[in-house]
């Protein structure tokens, strides 16, 4: 069965995987040429619906769609009709009965993009939902991260920070075991996910046992809208602990990369002058990689949607 949505990581084989990365790759390529437009895409619309804030991602798939020459819109969801009572479901409906092609969704409850997509007939792109998956981010971070290590197996990679409140650690986790990295989970006891023996993943709490002779060191923005309590004595605390800094970092391998999914708070999780490091900061190249990998889902998405429909009519 050929993928219809991209709802998750989980869902995927690894060989849908490095279908995608690879398609990715290509288009990296082309966008980093002066030939940035194809017409993939022609004649589709892709609306774009975002129930909580969002920069790069949002500002990624319009972008993704536009060089794939798709007709690209991008919902107001503060001024919609879910502010007069509407439900997410009806306001899909709405927008289904208009004959989109593709449907970019967030919104932030785990499995409301899973739901909607349940309930219309046409490809339905999850840009995060929750803490539960935010796929696209998952495939952008492999895809910086094969290009700079030259491979995506067999790699150390600590992901550290507030792992419990964060859809990029899942989505990651499960896409890097997938493809058989071994796993470290840094940060505090209290940002730990409970259910976190299901990954097989290695946990510390100490950032320099974490990151010793690691290749990829991931870091992660305190989830403070998904937080109902108090996690952390202090963000000073939190940064002298589990911030990365040049010390850190030296526990790590020489040639270790750096990443963030952003947005990046400065002086909490992460060291301005490491973040700017551009021999060890891949940060830009994740932006980058983000229209890339997102042109390549979508994509893939429409072909397999256009051969279901030659198909059925046989
Ligand atoms: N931008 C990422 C997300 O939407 C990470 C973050 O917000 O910290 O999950």
């Amino acid at each position: 069965m050929q993928l219809q949505h991209l709802l998750g990581i989980e869902p995927l084989h690894p060989h849908n995987i490095t279908a995608i990365l690879d398609l990715a790759d290509h288009y990296a390529d082309q966008n980093r040429s002066g030939v940035r437009k194809s017409d993939a895409l022609a004649g589709c619309t892709q609306i774009n619906m975002f129930f909580e804030n969002s920069t790069r991602t949002q500002a990624s798939f319009e972008i993704a769609g536009k060089r794939l020459g798709a007709d690209v819109m991008n919902m107001a969801m503060q001024a919609s009709s879910i502010k007069k009572g509407e439900t997410l479901i009806d306001t899909a409906l709405t927008l289904n009965a208009m004959h989109p092609d593709l449907l970019v969704v967030r919104h932030p409850h785990s499995g409301a993009v899973d739901l909607l997509a349940q309930k219309v007939n046409c490809a339905v792109l999850n840009a995060g939902d929750g803490r539960h998956e935010h796929p696209t981010q998952a495939l952008l971070d492999a895809l910086t991260i094969r290009r700079s290590k030259g491979r995506l197996h067999r790699l150390n990679i600590a992901i550290c920070g507030d792992i419990a409140h964060s859809r990029v650690a899942r989505s990651n986790l499960i896409l890097l075991g997938k493809m058989e990295n071994r796993i470290r989970l840094v940060g505090p006891e209290t940002l730990m996910p409970a259910e976190i023996g299901a990954f097989g993943a290695e946990v510390f709490h100490d950032m320099e046992e974490g990151l010793k002779d690691v290749d990829v060191v991931m870091m992660l923005r305190l989830q403070r809208e998904r937080m109902d309590g108090g996690f952390i004595p202090s963000e000073r605390e939190y940064y002298h602990r589990y911030g990365l800094n040049a010390e850190k970092l030296s526990h790590a391998k020489p040639d270790a990369i750096v990443m963030h999914p952003g947005p990046m708070n400065r002086g909490v999780e992460i060291d301005g002058e490491i973040a700017d490091d551009l021999n060890r900061s891949v940060i830009q190249e994740q932006v980058e990689m983000g229209v890339s990998v997102r042109m390549a889902a979508m994509d893939i998405l429409m072909r397999n949607r256009r051969q279901a429909a030659t198909e059925a009519k046989l």
